[in-house]
């Protein structure tokens, strides 16, 4: 893959776009929906995987024994870790969206970071090629597209 990858040229363009136009137009419902989530997540402490009992069933109901992205089990990679596919930070009204929520491991969380979803995609191609078609599989093109409108 490099820069010229059209899809992933055509997402980049659409992402800035998208998330350029929205972030400044954050609402007071944003700022709500972005709090909700520690809440929905956090409410008793500070686990990964929230400690919630709704967090705790979405994440029984969207999880089985293996990372999507590694392909290891979770036991043996600290544990499962709910994380936004594209961040929070640059998308804060999507914190609570459920279309932008998937369960990977804490060693796979720990290298994604903050990293915009198409940088992540290069740095896999960089310096995780093996895993790179599991993350190009997990891209959240619907979640991209139905921001458009
Ligand atoms: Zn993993």
């Amino acid at each position: 893959m490099n820069l010229n990858d059209r899809e992933l040229k055509e997402l980049f363009e659409l992402a800035d776009k998208i998330g350029k136009k929205r972030y400044h137009k954050l609402t007071e419902q944003d700022f709500e929906n972005y709090k909700k989530f520690d809440y929905w997540r956090y409410i008793n402490g500070d686990g990964e995987c929230g400690t919630t009992q709704e967090s705790k069933d979405w994440v029984e109901k969207h999880s089985n024994w293996y990372c999507p992205i590694c392909g290891k089990n979770y036991s043996a990679t600290n544990g499962k870790t709910i994380d936004h596919k594209l961040p929070r930070a640059q998308y804060p009204w999507l914190a609570m969206n459920f279309m932008n929520l998937w369960v990977i491991c804490q060693a796979c969380n720990k290298d994604k970071g903050e990293k915009h979803w198409y940088e992540y995609e290069h740095y896999m191609f960089v310096h995780h090629p093996e895993l790179y078609l599991a993350v190009k599989a997990a891209r959240p093109s619907q979640l991209l597209e139905s921001l458009k409108d």
